[in-house]
């Protein structure tokens, strides 16, 4: 079997609605809708069950329903996982009398949907996402899971409508701890969540909703309202049909006509005013759960087609006073989002989040006021690093770790992001080992680790956000320093280093000196030493040559010592 002739199995986004159910697969890295042989992307989730044995699934079973009421099986997701009363809705059937059950007319739905996917692609399907409202429990969860095995789908995730909606409207994109209400108003339930962004995923803070609240309450409200005017029996489903697709005209024009019968926008609003108030008290409830106030969220998301009503988006702008985001298709969102999970479950998505890099670098100040640089900027994140230190000073028993961000060559320029202290047994200069690692994950949090690996403890410090968002106006301002200041940066760079080099050098000649007697040639190299020390000019290069010079100097210092020492050594053992 040759590998390149294996075509890689899509995995589909199953939006498994009330009302409509949607399925999509994500084709050369685009989340796509895929259509019936009708050109329709939306089944209704209707389920028709003919005296016969036959089934009838989508649009099929809906225009059905006028015939069969009592065996067109409508809303069956109110049902699934709950015990029979649970749901506090009776539907117009009666299950037990069909010999079915919700998981095996949802079972239907999907099986439907595999086919539209199959017939579609050209290829047979057997994996997929499904969506759930976030509110289900594990008991609707789980029957949803069944159906999906039921129709022959391997379900690899069961995944939050919030969520869904969020990824198709992008909004994985924002910065940890960005907030998102999603607003969800369909055809018999209306859902208010919401999410916060952590850690690259959505987390869903509150949720609140009506599960008797949707456009089908308007389609009755218009349905009655047209046969007052026309002196049609009310409950007709041809007046309830021709109601609804009044009401979806009426949210494009300002009027539109049902059997010789004008109805304007104004009309429809006025009829459909108090139910959409309704939401108000859910979102407030659902603010006051997440302990937020309505400025406090980054963005308000529309989904669900009845939010396609102008009257809707007015009334969410005013409710959350901002304007919503409606750059997706409302009736769509859910199931691209389900789709574009696939897709990244599969492999032929790639998130977008990886792909950034830290603005600036990332280190830790060390002795002498320098920075040394742990994670370079422009480097791709998620990234580690790290480095290994040890006390400069003898006795010591901590370190303060400075964590700075910046392209300076000098600590105190660059910013500082946070602190940490590790302990350590106090010892001679260097036996300290402390190893300092730096993990920036895919969010641009920064985790740093300081270990010291005599004892084997921790410290650890956790920086969001600074990390990777820093204003770009900072970014380019701190670049431009780094350059301007180079060369001065540089030199005080070599000068601290062989500063450090010196104080470490001449206390040591000093003792050799008091131990073996003078010499002239160190005394002066140590002299030279001093005076480059003392002098304001911090002449880097030349401080530098003074030491060197000191240093092969002391070599002799050296050998006379060791020969001062192994003579001693004989003399105590009485050998000479
Ligand atoms: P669900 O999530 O319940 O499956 P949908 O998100 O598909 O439902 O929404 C279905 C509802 O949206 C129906 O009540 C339908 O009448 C309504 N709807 C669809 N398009 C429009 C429109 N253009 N204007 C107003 N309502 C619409
Ligand atoms: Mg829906």
């Amino acid at each position: 079997m040759k590998p390149e002739t294996l075509k890689s199995e899509p995995i589909l986004g199953i939006d498994l609605g009330t009302t409509n159910s949607l399925v999509g697969v994500v084709d050369s890295g685009f989340p796509i809708l895929l259509a019936d042989e009708t050109g329709s992307r939306s089944t209704p989730s209707v389920v028709g069950l003919a005296e016969d044995g036959k089934i009838s699934v989508g649009a099929v079973a809906l225009r059905q329903r006028a015939l069969h009421p009592t065996r067109t099986i409508t809303s069956v997701k109110r049902l699934i996982g709950r015990r029979p009363g649970e749901a506090g809705w009776t539907p117009p059937y009666s299950l037990s009398d069909l010999k079915t059950s919700p998981v095996e007319v949802s079972a239907e739905i999907l099986k439907h949907l595999k086919a539209v996917a199959e017939r579609a692609l050209e290829q047979p399907v057997s994996r997929a996402v499904i969506t759930v409202p976030a509110y289900f429990n594990d008991a609707q969860r789980n029957a949803t899971r069944r159906a999906g095995e039921l129709a022959r789908l391997e379900v690899l995730r069961i995944l939050s409508e919030p969520t869904a909606a969020a990824l198709a409207y992008g909004l994985d994109k924002l910065g940890e701890h960005q907030k998102v209400a999603v607003f969800d108003l369909g055809g018999g339930t209306f859902d208010i969540s919401v999410l916060e962004m952590r850690e690259g995923t959505f987390q869903v803070l509150s949720t609140a909703g009506d599960t008797q609240l949707g456009g089908d309450d308007i389609d009755r409200l218009l349905a009655e309202f047209i046969s007052d005017r026309l002196k049609l029996p009310p409950n007709d489903i041809r007046v309830l049909e021709g109601a609804e697709s009044v009401k979806k005209r009426l949210s494009n024009d300002e009027t539109a006509s049902f059997h010789g019968l004008h109805i304007t926008r104004a009309e429809l609003e006025r009829i459909a005013r108090p139910w959409i108030e309704r939401t108000r008290l859910h979102c407030l409830r659902a603010l006051s759960d997440a302990g937020l106030k309505p400025e406090q969220l980054d963005e308000v998301i529309l989904v669900g087609g009845s939010t396609r009503m102008p009257l809707v988006r007015d009334y969410v702008r005013e409710l959350f006073q901002r304007e919503p985001n409606t750059s997706q298709n409302p009736d769509e969102a859910i199931a691209l989002g389900a789709t574009i999970q696939a897709g990244i479950l599969g492999g032929s998505l790639r998130q977008v989040l990886l792909l950034d890099v830290t603005p600036l670098s990332l280190g830790i100040e060390t002795f002498g006021g320098l920075m040394n640089i742990i994670i370079p900027r422009n480097t791709t994140i998620p990234a580690k690093a790290g480095e290994m230190f040890t006390n400069a000073v003898a006795n010591q028993d901590n370190m303060l770790i400075r964590i700075l961000q910046g392209e300076r060559e000098l600590a105190k320029d660059n910013w500082e992001l946070g602190r940490i202290e590790v302990p350590f047994p106090a010892g001679p200069k260097g036996s300290a080992r402390v190893g300092v690692q730096f993990s920036l994950d895919a969010n641009g949090i920064l985790n740093v680790l300081a270990r010291d690996t005599a004892t084997n403890t921790d410290s650890t410090l956790e920086i969001s956000g600074t990390a990777i968002d820093v204003e770009d106006e900072r970014v380019e301002q701190m670049i431009a320093e780094s350059v301007d200041f180079a060369f001065e940066d540089m030199n005080e760079r070599i000068w601290t280093e062989a500063k450090l080099k010196a104080e470490e050098l001449l206390p040591a000649v000093d003792a050799a000196l008091a131990q073996l007697g003078e010499s002239t040639e160190v005394r002066e190299c140590a002299a030279e030493v001093r005076r480059l020390l003392d002098s304001p000019e911090h002449n880097a290069a030349a401080l530098k040559a003074a030491n060197q010079k000191l240093d092969d100097a002391t070599q002799s210092l050296a050998v006379m010592l060791i020969e001062r020492a192994m003579e001693e050594s004989l003399v105590r053992r009485g050998l000479v």
